[in-house]
């Protein structure tokens, strides 16, 4: 039995006192995570060897005591380990990132205390807990009011607690549970790929636009934008402008959020198998730049698909990319050359097939994974359909009631 992470999510309400405590324990959590930054960059720069973790936690309990960084006692040593522990991680993002294992990325940077989201995390070693009375106590911190919009499948191990742009808090709990949830077995297998001006457009024919609830939260994101550039720099409107667009940028990350767990949950139910393209090799190999605008989203996407697969027992397969998806016929699988990107669709010289560039791609990230897609796939053509009814069907005065990083499936 395989045993899966899942992460919930909810709003948590500190009182004036906690929200200063949180605010020195994001503080302390930078600094230490700012010093160990400053200490491996140096040593770097003067040719020495990396700073390794053992070291970096010596010279944290050392800093302790010396007198310009005594403060740090006054929050808890977890969540000062966890920060370095966060600097490890960025660190073997980016060692991967320069073997080609990931997407490329930069080097981890300082932490500043105007960053959008700040976080601490708390592991079972520091004796965290909710109380009989359902509140989250926090060491050095207090008992925090909780939201609690669904229960937990089983007790968490870890929490984050998060503070967004929009100047939300919110506890984010580390849940394991067992992958008992298996779906019965179904038939349908399916490739998917980025489209061109679409989410995503489906082996079958389907293409996946954004639904609206989330176009509309951009559009208002854009607007607050706007306005935010008219207001005089220093002036009191243009604190409130920021406020809002900070708001709105936090509406739209839900909305999106909102919108990949859906579709990767209808997905996941009603195909045994889903291939997509590993967006790690495909990076390397980025020449369609259109493309690389919903990168970001996509991989939120994909991460999704994985581990909802892994949970109900459906199968993933993420594919490298053989070769170029629009040069090969999807029907009888003759190679004729690249097209430029003005061209839509085309007929295959060989087989006769209509095909269409998008759809052609998703079947041909199926075969490449060998799956079992219909060949005419490709050329049937359908309308572009919007996510259906029930995807995006919000209604529409309250586009912001989502469920924060709703981790599970809702409705199987
Ligand atoms: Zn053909």
């Amino acid at each position: 039995m395989i045993a899966v992470q899942l992460r919930y999510s909810f709003r948590v309400y500190p009182s004036a006192g906690q929200r200063s405590a949180l605010a020195r324990a994001f503080g302390c959590a930078r600094v230490v995570f700012n010093d160990a930054l400053r200490l491996r960059e140096e040593a770097r720069a003067a040719g020495l060897p990396f700073v390794t973790s053992a070291e970096l936690s010596k010279r944290l309990t050392a800093a302790k005591k010396a007198p310009e960084r005594v403060w740090l006692g006054e929050v808890s040593a977890v969540v000062l380990q966890q920060s370095l522990r966060d600097l490890d991680t960025a660190y073997k993002n980016y060692f991967d990132a320069l073997k080609g294992k990931r997407p490329r990325m930069g080097a981890p940077r300082l932490k500043s205390k105007r960053d959008n989201r700040q976080s601490i995390r708390f592991t079972p070693n520091a004796a965290w807990r909710i109380t009989p009375g359902g509140k989250l106590r926090l060491p050095k911190i207090g008992d925090l009011k909780v939201k609690w919009s669904r229960s937990l499948p089983s007790t968490p191990t870890t929490v984050t607690v998060v503070k967004d742009a929009a100047g939300r808090y919110f506890a984010s709990f580390v849940v394991e549970t067992n992958a008992c949830e298996v779906l019965p077995q179904t038939t349908p297998e399916l490739g998917i790929d980025l489209g061109l001006g679409h989410f995503a457009v489906l082996s079958d024919g389907t293409k996946v636009d954004s639904p609206r609830f989330l176009r509309r939260a951009e559009k208002r994101l854009k607007k607050a934008q706007r306005d935010l550039s008219r207001k005089q720099k220093g002036s009191n409107n243009r604190g409130k402008a920021r406020v809002k667009v900070a708001r709105a940028h936090a509406r739209v990350a839900d909305a999106r959020r909102e919108f990949h767990h859906r579709l990767s949950t209808r997905l996941i139910r009603e195909n045994q198998a889903i291939a997509v393209e590993d967006l790690c090799v495909k990076g390397l190999a980025r020449t369609r730049l259109a493309k690389s605008v919903h990168d970001a989203g996509w991989s939120a996407f994909v991460s999704m698909l994985e581990y909802k697969a892994a949970r109900y027992g459906r199968t993933l397969i993420k594919i490298g990319r053989f070769e170029p998806t629009s040069q090969v016929c999807s029907v009888c699988g003759v190679k004729d050359g690249p097209k430029p990107l003005n061209v839509r669709e085309w007929t295959c010289g060989a087989c006769g097939a209509l095909l269409d560039r998008d759809v052609n791609a998703a079947v041909n990230v199926a075969k490449a994974a060998g799956l079992a897609v219909p060949a005419c796939g490709a050329r049937v053509r359908r309308a572009p359909v919007p996510a259906p009814r029930s995807e995006a069907g919000i209604h529409p005065k309250r586009p912001t009631r989502l469920l924060w990083e709703q981790a599970g499936i809702p409705g199987i």
